[in-house]
């Protein structure tokens, strides 16, 4: 199941789960969509993928017996910066980002 993590691990900011704003790598890796064309201009600092929108997990159980929807599978609390620094994502960034996602 996908982890709906709470804030861009670049900047910080908050990324409910009903957020279009949000954006994953294969990983999870989760970041703001500005972070994603303003800084990392679709590569992923930590595995070097590229970026799609998250999707929004439903509120309502729509089918009650099969018990989904953020009701029972709720956000992930945990808030996660990045490890590396700005300098060492810009070289990475500037390494990849030529390189088409399927290319990579
Ligand atoms: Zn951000
Ligand atoms: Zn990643």
């Amino acid at each position: 199941m996908l982890q709906l993590r709470p804030n861009c691990e670049l900047c910080d900011c908050d990324l409910p789960p009903d957020s279009d704003a949000a954006r994953i790598c294969s990983y999870e890796c989760t970041y703001c969509a500005s972070c994603v064309e303003t800084v990392l201009h679709n590569v992923c600092p930590t595995c070097g993928g590229g970026f799609v929108p998250r999707p929004i997990r439903p509120q309502t159980a729509w089918r009650p017996e099969l018990k989904l929807g953020l009701q029972n599978h709720p956000v992930s609390e945990t808030r996660r910066h990045s490890k590396f620094t700005r300098d060492d994502i810009d070289a990475h960034v500037a390494k990849i980002r030529e390189i088409p996602p399927e290319q990579r």
